[in-house]
């Protein structure tokens, strides 16, 4: 039987294989390694996927050539099999096969170093044309550029850090480059520019990964549970700029921090850069190994802060240039004055006017429009809700004087706007009785109570009910 043969050479081969490289290695990657079949002096051996085969090509060619001549002689050949078993195509057992070639005779003393090629000589016989480099998908988003990010107090140490990465990649001392700050101020943006700069740069060059550690978590998982954690790892290791988000996301996940220390150790030995983002610093990040913690601290550390009013108001003005909006400056400020606490919840205000008024068919939005329309989305930071906004609000309603509330008059419209406006303070402000009373002209609490409970009389009709709502409607509004 052929496969018995080759299973023969393929241990004779192994012995020799142990004995030049440490167990770990040897467990490792060729362990997993399954003789197929050995004819014409070819052994074909069979590897769990592309990235494997590259690996042995790029790591132990020499070796393997010389052990291949040492078991099977200088005109043993050796060929390749790739059985993927998450083939992207639904031929699950597809397996790739590498052209046979010569192996050529080899020295000894190649043993531990890369044997250089010259043109014409005999090529390295683990090389597939058109598999060679492996390609990483880098899952950048290319609008996450520098050109987009606009620069502000809030975050110039970082962008300028991260823009030193970039165009020194490989020659600074950011490393690992640690962005942290809270939701939606920018840091997946920042992050993503550096991948984004050094692509530019370096073209296919590097090897560049953007990965949430949410999905570094969950394919370590998988690749446990399929017995692929090694692969796992040297994926990772091949990569010369990691970029990983949101690592508070690593907090109790032991295992995975684990790998992922191990990881950031290798690439950081070899130089390869490490950038990671996490919602605060990473002394404060809970349930983190102590190890990885002060990893982090070893190069730079820089957070994003909430951007003032005039950054705020400069973000809103380019990403609307940059989307082909046009807005009254009225607008930008009404946005940027209400959604302090995100630059993402910005941009969905501006969104949210778009489809508004896409909607509705309405060319140009005004202020007061783009108040109604956002009135939900600023209630926390709505304005404080005075007395007097009430009181002028409902005179306003009534189309009487706001003063008047305030007087001791007793003429029947004044004494309802009076009491519907008593009722209002009580249900919209947090104030006393008391200060209610004493707002409507020093009147006694026991004054605001009565106007309360006649209020609540009143408005079991509908009809009153819904005055009370389009009055209270109208306070909201004036309020923002
Ligand atoms: P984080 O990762 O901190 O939660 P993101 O990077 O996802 O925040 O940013 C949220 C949104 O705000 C993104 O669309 C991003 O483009 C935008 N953004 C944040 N900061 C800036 C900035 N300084 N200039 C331009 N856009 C920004
Ligand atoms: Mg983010």
């Amino acid at each position: 039987m052929s496969s018995d043969n080759a299973k023969v050479a393929w241990d004779a081969c192994l012995n020799i294989i142990r004995d030049n490289i440490n167990y770990q290695k040897y467990t490792s990657w060729f362990e997993p390694i399954k003789p197929v079949k050995l004819s014409d002096n070819t052994l074909t051996i069979q590897v769990p996927s592309q990235f494997w085969y590259e690996w042995l090509e790029e790591h132990y060619y020499t070796m393997l050539r010389s052990t291949i001549s040492e078991v099977l002689g200088t005109d043993g050949k050796l060929e390749y099999s790739i059985v993927m078993e998450k083939s992207e195509d639904h031929n699950s057992d597809r397996s790739v096969r590498m052209p046979q070639r010569p192996v050529p005779p080899s020295k000894p003393q190649e043993m531990q170093g890369y044997p250089s090629h010259s043109p014409g000589m005999i090529q390295n016989p683990f090389v597939i044309p058109g598999l060679k480099k492996t390609k990483i998908e880098s899952n950048l988003n290319p609008n996450y550029v520098f050109e987009r990010y606009i620069e502000g107090d809030c975050n110039r140490l970082a962008r300028s850090a991260a823009m030193a990465i970039a165009e020194n990649l490989g020659n600074n001392s950011f490393n690992p480059f640690f962005v942290y700050g809270g939701v939606g101020l920018g840091k997946t943006h920042l992050i993503q520019s550096i991948g984004n700069k050094i692509k530019q740069i370096h073209g296919d060059e590097k090897n560049i990964l953007y990965i949430s550690s949410e999905s570094f978590t969950n394919e370590f998982v998988h690749a446990i549970r399929n017995n692929r954690a090694s692969e796992f790892t040297m994926f990772y290791r091949n990569i010369d700029v990691l970029i990983v988000d949101d690592i508070q996301f690593f907090s109790g996940k032991e295992k995975t921090q684990e790998e992922f220390f191990h990881i950031f150790n290798a690439l950081h030995q070899d130089g390869k850069q490490i950038i990671l983002s996490s919602d605060r610093a990473p002394k404060d990040v809970p349930d983190i190994e102590e190890r990885l913690i002060s990893r982090f601290n070893w190069g730079l550390s820089a957070d994003v802060q909430l951007p003032d009013f005039e950054t705020r108001y400069a973000i809103l003005e380019y990403k609307a240039r940059d989307n082909g909006i046009e807005f009254d400056p009225d607008i930008f400020e009404f946005i940027a004055h209400n959604f302090k606490s995100s630059v993402r919840d910005m941009e969905g205000a501006v969104i949210k006017l778009l489809a508004t008024s896409s909607l509705q068919k309405i060319d140009h939005i005004d202020l007061f429009m783009a108040k109604q329309v956002l009135k939900d989305m600023v209630k926390e930071t709505k304005k404080h809700i005075s007395i007097e906004l009430i009181q002028s609000q409902v005179c306003n309603y009534f189309g009487i004087d706001a003063n008047k509330v305030r007087e001791k008059t007793r003429k029947q419209e004044v004494v309802e706007a009076r009491q519907i406006a008593m009722y209002l303070a009580k249900q919209m402000t947090k104030s006393s009785l008391k200060t209610i009373g004493l707002q409507f002209g020093g009147r006694d609490h026991s004054t605001v109570i009565h106007a309360i409970t006649s209020v609540e009389d009143r408005i079991k009709n509908p009809k009153h009910q819904r005055i009370i709502k389009d009055i209270q409607h109208s306070i909201e509004l004036a309020s923002i």
